[in-house]
This record gives structure tokens, sequence and C-alpha cells, in this order.
């Protein structure tokens, strides 16, 4: 997954990306980058390994630009380079190309092999510099025109900004799978993947990309194109679940919201008639948390906290790293937990690593019983729209029974949301939502030889 921002036609562009990327740091740690544009059509990228930093604002301030776009990436295809960070940035016939992709095609690699046997030379190993071959080949008359060919064709999740040349253009793939949202900042343009990078940086909300839409903004101000037409929606259901922040909108409607929605449903679906209090597995499980605590009536604690200054996770690539991680970034309020049998809500399990970690930790903090409450369905497939879920062999769920899951991860009861109390919870639910991690069913066609790193 990854945060996409872009901006045009303020003096300050590069400083508001940088801003607005460190709204977008949880969709992405492993690389970060921002191109900027000069009204000359200038153009220069940085971009760093890891999150924002100091050293990348310092480099960025001495960047004048009217325009700019930035981009923090957590890697599906394509490995954790350097080369792979994004914005991609290249220099073509009448200017510079630069490119924020946030989602995962999925016929890239034929695309790709397309591209290659008619001489293009690759110089990342990621879905989305194809993208960037065929804007820079396309001969069409206009960036929009160029956008619209290069688009063509495209199977798969893309919500992306890109400049070339002095033109700005945000697009989003004909099924809406990622969120895309475009808003003003007095004379400017913003567009981001989610709401709170509009708020940070002061911009006011417009409306959403839609699916199929460009967005172009030049000299001569936006238009809003539908360059493809759009299909039926497949919005990511797991945005709502676990990867937005609560105090964004995706997709028109607050994932705060969304979250209490799933919790209550998930309270009615699995009481826990034993439970003395409920807390959650922070940050991206409160909400829902204070959902159950609402519907079964049982006092929300503060029974784990969160090491901020430590990164999600799955970030770390290799499993070893995971275990260690654990530790470090939750510690258990014993006061809190000690004698009590006590619900966990968490928002997801994917491998079970986390989880059972967190449930060794709750139990040596002196809990009786522990309650698990998730407030999704059983993940069961991989995805490749743009989330990192690991291949079937590393999901839990995807090989083991519901009552094998609670021995290994040591609960005395776990209860899943189901997939109808889900898609019935979020807004706008129950259609219009790609669910294919849970459910198997699988919008596009899977091309045998798809990456899936
Ligand atoms: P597990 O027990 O599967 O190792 O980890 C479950 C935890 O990972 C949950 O707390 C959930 O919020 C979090 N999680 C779910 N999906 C993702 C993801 O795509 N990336 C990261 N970093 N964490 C995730
Ligand atoms: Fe989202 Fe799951 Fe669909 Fe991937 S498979 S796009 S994570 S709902
Ligand atoms: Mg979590």
């Amino acid at each position: 997954m990854c945060g996409i921002f872009g901006i045009r036609s303020t003096p300050d562009a590069a400083r508001l990306t940088q801003l607005g990327l460190y709204s977008l740091q949880h969709r992405g740690q492993e690389s970060a980058g921002v191109a900027v544009v000069e009204p000359d059509g200038q153009a220069h990228i940085v971009r760093t390994m890891g999150t924002l930093s100091e050293g990348m604002a310092r480099e960025l301030e001495q960047l004048p630009g009217d325009m700019a776009i930035g981009h923090t990436r957590y890697s599906t295809a394509g490995s954790s380079t350097i080369e792979n960070a994004q914005p991609i940035f290249v220099q073509s016939r009448g200017g510079y190309i630069s490119l924020a992709h946030n989602g995962n095609l999925v016929n890239a690699v034929q695309v790709r092999a397309e591209l290659e046997a008619s001489g293009s030379i690759f110089s990342t190993n990621s879905d989305s510099e194809v993208i960037v071959h065929r804007l820079a080949k396309s001969h069409a008359p206009t960036p929009v025109a160029r956008m619209t060919e290069a688009l063509t064709g495209l199977e798969g999740a893309y919500s992306l900004v890109a400049t070339i040349g002095r033109t700005l253009l945000a697009a989003r793939d004909p099924r809406g799978w990622r969120p895309l949202v475009m808003g003003r900042l007095n004379g400017a343009v913003v567009f981001a993947s989610e709401t709170c990078a509009l708020d940070i940086v002061g911009a006011v909300v417009e409306r959403e990309v839609a699916p199929g839409e460009i967005v172009v903004v030049d000299d001569t101000g936006v238009q809003v194109i539908q360059a493809l037409e759009a299909r039926a929606p497949k919005k990511c259901v797991f945005e709502y679940v676990y990867f937005a922040r609560p105090d964004s909108m995706v997709f028109g409607a607050s994932v705060s919201r969304a979250r209490r929605a799933l919790g209550r449903q998930l309270a009615r679906e699995h009481p826990a008639p034993t439970a003395e209090l409920v807390f959650s597995v922070p940050d991206s499980s409160n909400s829902a948390a204070l959902g159950f605590a609402e519907v079964s009536g049982l006092p929300y604690e503060l029974a784990l906290i969160r090491n901020h200054y430590v990164g999600r996770t799955f970030i770390q690539p290799t499993q070893a790293g995971r275990d260690a991680k654990v530790k470090v970034k939750y510690n258990p309020v014993r006061e809190v937990i000690a004698g009590k049998s006590v619900v966990m809500v968490d928002d997801s399990i994917v491998r079970g690593t986390t989880t059972r970690g967190l449930v060794a930790m709750i139990r040596a903090a002196g809990a009786r019983e522990v309650h698990l409450r998730v407030s999704s369905p059983p993940i069961k497939f991989p995805c490749y729209y743009g989330i990192d879920t690991p291949t079937r062999g590393e999901l839990i769920a995807a090989n083991l029974s519901q009552d094998e899951i609670a021995r290994k991860l040591g609960v005395d009861s776990l209860g899943y949301l189901s997939l109808e109390g889900m898609l019935g919870a979020v807004p706008e639910g129950p259609d219009g939502f790609c669910d294919a991690c849970f459910s198997g069913n699988y919008p596009t066609e899977l091309p045998p030889d798809l990456q899936k790193c």
C-alpha cells in the first residue's frame, strides 16, 4: 500500500507536499519521495529509504517549484530498494515526467514484456514503471490524451498523481479500488489518498476523483475527464477495516464511523458474556473496540500501549524481525488487566504472529481469560491489488480452522466478524466493495505469472 499527494499552483509546493506526506506515512514506510516542477519546466526529485526525514525537508526547502507530487511507499510489487522508491522521475521528449502510484496492476508483467519487446529498458522492477514507459512512448497531442493512452488496457488497481511537463494529472482506475480525493487550498489544487493529508495543509475537500476519471490541472485551470468507462465499483473494504486513518474520509465516508460500525456488529455477532472489560490493539482497532464496548456495555479500557517510535510490524520484511518487534511495539498495562477476563479487539489477523505475541503478553500481565474479537472476517486469500498480504501459505486462516487458530493464538474464545456483517456495516455497503482477501472472489483474472512479492 502507498500514499500519494499532488499539488499545483502554489509557491510552496515541495514543502506542502512533504507536509501532506506526513499524514500519509501510515500508508507506507519503506521509502518516500517528492518530485518538484518549476514554472519554467525544470524539475527535481528527492527520495529516501524509510520514513520522511528532516534531512529530506531541508533538501526540499532548497527546491523552488509551484507544482509537486509525493509518495510514501509500502512495497507490494517490486523489492524494497531506492530504485523502486517513488515518484518515478524521468526526462522525456517535451519535458520531465513524474508519477506516484498507489495500487497494484495485475497485468504489469505482460505489459512490461510488450514494452521490452519494442525496445523499452526498465530501471526498476515495480509495476508502476510500465505506466511511465507508456506515457513516454505516447505521441498523443495532450498530456491527458497521453495518460488515457497509457492507462488503456491496464488491469488492476491504481490511484495515481503524475506530472507531464507543466501539467498535473490525477487518475483512478475504472473500479475505484484505491481512494483519491481532490481539494483546494486558496488558488491551489490538491490531491491526496486520504483527506487527513488535505487537513494538514489546510486544504478544503472538494470531491473524490471518480473511477475512470483523469483530472488535469494546468495554467488554464482544472478539467475533469471521464477517460475510461467506469466499471462495477470495487472499493477496497480493507481501507475501512485497517488501512486508512480514522480521521480521514475515504470513498466519501468517515473511516472512524465505518470502524465503529464494524465493532458494533462484531459485538452483536460475538458477545463475550463473561468478560469484564474491552480494549483495543492500538491504533488501528481503537474505533472498532469503542463500537464493541458501546453494544456490549463493557467498559473500554486502555490496556495496551503502543510505542509510536517503532514502525509497523509488517514493514519488517522478514519473519524474525516481525517476532522481535511485537515486544518493542506494545506493552500491557498490568494494573488494568491483572485478574480480569478481557476482550481484546483487533481489526484483522494476517499471519497471526503479532496476535500470538500480544495474547501471550496479555496473559503474562495477569489476565484471567482472553477473548479475541476481530472486526473483519478471516483473511484466507492474498491481495493482488496493492495491500501486501502474504502468500496463502503464510495466512493463518487459509491453513487452520477457527478452533485451531484459537488454540494456536492461545485465546479462550475467538470471534471473527462475518463477511455479511462486515459488508453490511461499512458505509454504502454491502455492494461495491472488493472483498477478495476474505472471499476469494477476485474481480479480475489473475495472470499465472503474476509476481507476488
Ligand atoms: P498478525 O497477528 O497477523 O501477525 O498481525 C495482525 C496485526 O497486523 C493486526 O493488529 C492488524 O492491525 C495488522 N495488520 C493487518 N494488515 C496489515 C498490513 O497490511 N500491514 C501492517 N503493517 N499491519 C497489518
Ligand atoms: Fe482490499 Fe482485500 Fe480486495 Fe486487496 S483483496 S483490494 S485488501 S479487499
Ligand atoms: Mg493493528
